[in-house]
């Protein structure tokens, strides 16, 4: 089998690059180890509206399951504040569905697809990957392609395989456990965050709402004594609501990996690290760097040319579309890893009232002005 390009990893990151691709005319297989695209659920499903614009795609109510307006950040003292702006305005989407539907657009739009499918090696020739070794059934077979695009999540093991450093240590990674729940109290167009050391050390808990009473209601971690499940479970036993879904999964937290791309291969989505590392959030930079991840690879296809001095643009391309965003939240993961309950609860008090936007450095010094112990805290993001 030859293709122009093998894209390793089913969910958004492979099919947006697959959709992509296939879009700018090219021979595309994208393989993908699960017998159903989308399944296990490892995500709450928020993401913003510009997302669709980058897809080129309209939302369908066959998996927006909430339009979001903003988000409620509920202080460990019990205080919840409604922020709204242009950035935290939104969807709550179906995971299942939604990813189901990415690959099925971009098999219509001519991608073949191989499911419970494992990609285990990459081809090489003289240092430059040139395919895949992959299993189906018991089965082994030999993939050629001029280029492969590794989007197989937090876990990759196929990056490393072509010599990029994308392995994660725990310290690297947020921990996340979440329950689909039934009979949940919560606004269906605003999703809430709620902040505490005792509630969810290093991270935060959230409740994200899919329509009549139905939520995502989960944790994520860092450095924590426990594991997320253990707070989810403390938090979810006190709400008189019943799960009937629980999604486990890892978030990793400190940056774009470097580099991402060498001689024949690509890295996108979570496997190269393209994640906020404040929100943990990887949908919508996911579907930026892989639609540049396609785009890219027509290019080099089109020159013959899949050495890594040509892909290197790809990686230049995702700097100056998420680069600038993703370095911003490393600087303020570093600020709230330092903030203690006192901290969030002035904080929070001081984001009453305010849009997103109309946050001004101007304001934040009003806020220090009386609480001068947050200068320290503060400085790196003023
Ligand atoms: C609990 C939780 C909640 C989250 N909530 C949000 C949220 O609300 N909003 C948001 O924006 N982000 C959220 N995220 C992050 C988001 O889910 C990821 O950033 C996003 O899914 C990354 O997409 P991806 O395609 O890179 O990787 P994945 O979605 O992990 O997809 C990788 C795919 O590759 C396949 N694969 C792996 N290895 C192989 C192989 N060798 N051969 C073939 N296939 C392979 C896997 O089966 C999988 O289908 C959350 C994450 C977690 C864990």
């Amino acid at each position: 089998m030859k293709y122009d390009v093998v894209v390793i990893g089913g969910r958004v990151g492979g099919s947006t690059a697959s959709l992509f691709a296939s879009k700018n005319g090219l021979d595309v297989l994208m393989i993908e180890k699960r017998q159903e695209i989308g399944t296990p659920v490892q995500c709450a499903g928020g993401t913003f509206r510009s997302t669709f614009d980058t897809l080129e795609m309209q939302p369908s109510p066959k998996y927006v399951c909430a339009e979001i307006y903003g988000g409620i950040i509920c202080s460990p003292d019990g205080n919840r504040v409604k922020l709204k702006g242009k950035e935290v305005g939104g969807y709550i989407l179906e995971r299942k569905a939604f990813d189901k539907h990415l690959a099925i657009e971009s098999a219509r739009a001519g991608t073949d697809v191989m499911v419970k499918t494992m990609v285990t090696d990459l081809i090489r020739e003289d240092e430059k990957v040139c395919g895949v070794v992959a299993k189906h059934m018991g089965k082994t077979m030999e993939i050629k392609a001029d280029l492969v695009i590794a989007a197989d999540g937090v876990e990759s093991q196929i990056a490393p395989l072509a010599g990029l450093n994308t392995q994660k240590t725990p310290y690297d990674l947020g921990s996340c456990a979440q329950y689909e729940m039934v009979g949940v109290d919560v606004d269906l167009h605003y999703i809430e965050f709620h902040l505490g050391e005792n509630l969810a050390p290093g991270g935060y808990l959230w409740v994200f709402p899919k329509g009549e009473g139905v939520a995502n209601v989960g944790v994520g971690v860092r450095n924590s004594p426990h594991h997320a499940y253990h707070y989810l479970q403390k938090f979810t036993s006190q709400l008189s609501a019943t799960p009937v879904e629980l999604n486990v999964g890892g978030v990793p937290l400190t940056g774009m990996v470097d580099p991402i791309y060498t001689d024949g291969f690509l890295v996108v989505g979570d496997a190269a690290g393209q994640v906020n590392a404040l929100s943990g959030g990887g949908i919508h930079t996911t579907v930026e760097c892989a639609k540049i991840a396609g785009e890219v690879a027509a290019e080099s296809v089109e020159r013959n040319d899949a050495s890594a001095s040509f892909l290197k643009r790809y990686e230049k391309l995702c700097r100056i579309t998420v680069g600038k965003d993703l370095k911003k939240s490393l600087k303020y993961r570093r600020v709230f890893d330092k903030l203690r309950d006192d901290d969030f609860n002035v904080i929070t008090k001081f984001l009453d009232g305010y849009d997103l936007e109309s946050i001004s450095k101007l304001s934040m010094m009003s806020l220090i002005k009386e609480h001068p112990h947050l200068l320290r805290l503060l400085k790196e993001i003023l």
